[in-house]
């Protein structure tokens, strides 16, 4: 299932059925608890999916179709607790960092075995139908596609061996970044720096997301093209790696890193990027 979460006229939830439009599926919202302060550290519709795929089912038959244009694309999941990113996780972006200035800004670039994970704040959260508005207009801004999957259940220290049991679906994340010496943190938590879409595709329609071609254009010309099996770590071995520091609850998402070819993205850039068997997105730039 591809999971769409839009704006037409208030929030809506869709199910997009062919490759331009969806069938509105809004009332499946209705089946989410109501839930009373303090609210859970869980993104509800991932944390209840169950139930609300059984209510989908139930609706789709007479729900209505609604052309894809008509409509803003929101992030796919709206209240992840957190968002945690891989960096130079794959070798030929970990080289062209250590081999340019504009890219390192004198700070040591360690291998992602020495260097971990980094979090971005869930406010930089978007998704593709709202679009990149970038700051620090001075600097350099630079576009970096990655796979993208959100967690579907509740996981610590798991092995590798069963990691990719706790994967809800994917998405593709655009993990938008400010060069510059500061801490990656808050260089890539800017308001809509965490692109997330262009929908959930559910990991049951994805299979092994170890072989996935990635490609990213910007104005028509193509700047990053590789395939997730290039990863230095894998989807697998991150969720094994990241659950042995925290838990990881229901919604959380998981930027896996970047390839080579990232450069520089300005206001009224327009860029597409697809991921196999995920989905595509058109992502407008704009500044703040
Ligand atoms: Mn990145």
């Amino acid at each position: 299932m591809r999971l769409a979460r839009f704006e037409n006229s208030g929030p809506g939830l869709g199910v997009v059925s062919g490759g331009d439009s969806l069938k509105d599926v809004t009332p499946a919202l209705d089946a989410l608890p109501a839930y009373r302060y303090p609210l859970p550290g869980v993104d509800p519709l991932i944390a209840n999916f169950s139930v609300i795929s059984d209510r989908i089912q139930t609706l789709l038959p007479s729900a209505p179709t609604i052309p894809l244009s008509s409509v803003t694309l929101l992030a796919p999941v709206a209240n992840p607790g957190k968002i945690v990113a891989a960096p130079v996780n794959y070798q030929k972006h970990l080289d062209e960092v250590r081999g340019d200035e504009g890219l390192h800004h004198q700070n040591q670039i360690n291998t992602i075995h020495k260097a971990g994970l980094f979090l971005k704040a869930t406010s930089a959260l978007a998704g593709a139908g709202e679009g990149i508005a970038l700051r620090k207009l001075e600097r350099r801004n630079d576009h970096e596609i990655e796979l993208a999957f959100v967690i579907g259940r509740t996981a610590q220290s798991v092995s590798r061996r069963d990691a990719l049991d706790y994967v809800a679906g994917y998405a593709i994340g655009l993990d938008i970044t400010i060069r510059g010496s500061e801490e990656r943190s808050l260089r890539k938590s800017a308001d809509s720096y965490a692109v997330l879409g262009p929908w959930l595709t559910t990991a049951d329609e994805v299979g092994s997301p170890d072989d996935l071609e990635l490609r990213l254009s910007v104005n028509g010309e193509l700047r990053q093209c590789a395939r997730t099996s290039q990863l230095t770590l894998k989807v697998a071995e991150l969720i094994e790696f990241a659950s042995t520091f925290f838990t990881l609850h229901p919604g959380d998402v998981f930027f896996t890193g970047t390839p080579e070819g990232v450069g520089p993205i300005y206001p009224g850039d327009v860029i597409d990027a697809a991921i196999e068997r995920v989905g595509s997105m058109r992502v407008h730039v704009r500044a703040a």
